[in-house]
């Protein structure tokens, strides 16, 4: 659930507002967000530094390469890190990763994932795909 912290112009005080969805929160904020405490409106959005964390790697920056072999690494942490940012980021421009990444996101099995990549003539380097894992 996105939480947002304000800073109420009307009554000084910090207020935390809660919205079910991003979607709700936008359209609360077309209306005006309105302070639970003296029913302002003149509400100042503070930035937390949790919603500026970034990630380790800037993975949307990664070749598909890199990317399969972060799959390849077998880190499930690493994978998710990389799943979350790629679901985020809708500039990916390779079909074949759009897929992967999509269907890793649903739960899809990697190696199931690979074969039918294999049998789309899809190369995917000389890692020998997500099930390796000799080389570390
Ligand atoms: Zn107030």
């Amino acid at each position: 659930m996105p939480a947002y912290d304000f800073r109420c112009n009307s009554c000084k005080r910090r207020v935390s507002l809660f919205y079910k969805t991003y979607k709700a929160y936008d359209a609360a904020s077309e209306a005006g967000h309105v302070c639970p405490n003296c029913g302002s409106s003149a509400l100042t959005r503070l930035i937390t530094r949790v919603a500026v964390q970034r990630p380790s790697r800037d993975f949307s920056k990664m070749s598909s390469d890199e990317m399969l072999s972060v799959l390849d690494g077998g880190d499930t942490r690493e994978v998710g890190r990389m799943m979350h940012q790629l679901g985020q980021d809708e500039a990916i421009d390779d079909p074949t990763m759009q897929e992967v990444a999509g269907r890793l996101m649903k739960g899809d099995d990697p190696d199931r994932i690979e074969r039918d990549l294999e049998a789309q003539g899809v190369d995917l380097g000389d890692g020998g795909g997500f099930s390796g894992g000799d080389d570390l």
